[in-house]
């Protein structure tokens, strides 16, 4: 027969259970992870408030003096679990006192202690912003004086770690999908407004507000970028805000090798599928989505097919494009002026002639050498060679370079150009260009701004 535990072992377990700050049997067990000791989490949190309120940095109760985190972890299921088993009685009791002492939240301004939030206004400490507009943080208990809120914001202007005093008009909820107020974002589609307005894929704009759990509002900015083809019609987006769901932009940030979301590039090698050349080196094409770490999807415009072709590439297999200057359209043949030298050999001799297969910026031009490389070269170290050297003009299949670089693409470095309801699970948000109906997101007008 199983022997019952005496008071002494039930002391000894209700001891290795007990909360280092009220010394009692822990409700809701939370483990720190500064040094691993455990409380209840309502000690922890009002130990934090005191603490901060006081115009301190919460440091741990268990005396390891490192800063607790306002945004406390899950409490400890094992912790629980066992006091169940070795204490049930004990526990029940405590938790029934515990119950009974509950009171409801306090609120002010319809926050509430411990609830994430964000300023809905730059917040001032004399004439300097301490806190900008949208940054987000987590509402630490309500001031004596029951007008302001004691609020751990995520960063200060000022670096401090302290809490701020703040009325509840400066705060509100946070916006969906992690979107900050001000805060700089992508368009990842082409958002259709109406029949004749539209935000162009990659247009980049300012949250301004949020619209239900999915949407938030944008102020989208004309495209300051040059038009990429002469006949591209400069696009004009909205004056006022548009409605957009949470998946149709994203936060502006530069994407692997330093691309952006909708910027025009090229191939700068033939990228090979097995023993299939996919796309040309000079191929043009669209940075759609960031793919990976280390790989973006890029739609080519591959003219053979007539169908756009999706790939992951690595940044290395591409280049900015742009327009060439006028005089040296893709496909004029050029003769290098003197030496093309990397830092330790010449890569291509002076007099060898190569083809024109785009800009790269206002200075370089794409060019593939006659059995040499394709590289990009500064436009003042070449010259037009004339027409009538020339047995034909250049074309654009011309321009498919003989000895370039090639870079082997795996099978599934390959997207078929499929266009998904939102992003997939592998993260692509793969279209066709020219995009069709099906790609195109449509995204309500906010006739209210
Ligand atoms: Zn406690
Ligand atoms: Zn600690």
């Amino acid at each position: 027969m199983q022997a019952m535990p005496s008071d002494d072992d039930e002391e000894e377990a209700a001891e290795l259970f007990s909360c280092g700050i009220c010394e009692d049997l822990m409700i809701v067990p939370t483990t720190l992870v500064c040094c691993g000791r455990s409380f209840c989490k309502e000690c922890v949190r009002l130990w934090i408030k005191t603490n901060a309120q006081s115009g301190g940095i919460p440091r741990c109760p268990g005396g390891c003096m490192q800063k607790v985190p306002y945004r406390l972890p899950k409490h400890s299921i094992a912790l629980r679990v066992a006091m169940e088993t070795l204490l049930p009685k004990r526990l029940a009791a405590r938790l029934k006192e515990a119950a009974e002492d509950e009171q409801e939240p306090e609120q002010l301004g319809g926050f509430q202690a411990w609830s994430e939030i964000a300023a809905s206004r730059d917040i001032l400490y004399g004439n300097n912003v301490i806190v900008r507009q949208g940054s987000p943080g987590i509402v630490v208990g309500i001031c004596e004086d029951a007008v302001h809120l004691t609020v751990k914001f995520d960063e200060r202007e000022d670096g401090s770690d302290l809490c701020v005093n703040v009325v509840p008009e400066a705060l509100m909820l946070p916006l969906p999908g992690g979107f900050r107020l001000r805060q700089h974002v992508v368009a990842l589609y082409e958002l259709l407004l109406n029949s004749d307005m539209k935000v162009p894929l990659g247009s980049v704009g300012h949250v301004i507000g949020s619209l239900g759990e999915d949407r938030i509002t944008v102020l989208f900015e004309s495209l300051s970028r040059p038009a990429a083809t002469p006949g591209e019609v400069h696009q004009s987006v909205p004056e006022y805000p548009v409605s957009v769901n949470i998946r149709e932009v994203a936060a502006k940030r530069p994407l692997v090798g330093g691309f952006s979301i909708a910027q025009k590039v090229q191939a700068s090698m033939s990228l090979v599928v097995g023993s299939r050349v996919v796309v040309h080196a000079g191929c043009r094409g669209t940075v759609l989505a960031e793919f990976s770490d280390t790989r973006l999807t890029v739609v080519f415009e591959t003219s053979e097919t007539g169908a756009p072709n999706c790939c992951n590439v690595l940044p290395l297999e591409i280049m900015p494009w742009c327009q060439t200057l006028p005089g040296l359209p893709a496909g004029t043949t050029v003769r290098a002026l003197h030496h093309l030298m990397s830092p330790h050999a010449i890569i291509v001799p002076a007099g060898a002639r190569g083809t024109i297969l785009g800009g790269v910026d206002a200075s370089l031009v794409f060019v593939s050498f006659d059995n040499g490389p394709a590289m990009a070269a500064a436009i003042s170290s070449l010259e037009r060679v004339p027409d009538p050297e020339l047995g034909s003009p250049g074309q654009e299949d011309a321009a498919i370079p003989q000895g370039s670089p090639v870079s082997v693409l795996d099978e599934d470095e390959m997207e078929e150009p499929e266009c998904p309801d939102g992003p997939s699970d592998k993260g692509i948000a793969c279209m066709s260009t020219p995009l069709d109906s099906s790609s195109v997101r449509v995204g309500n007008v906010d006739a209210s701004g």
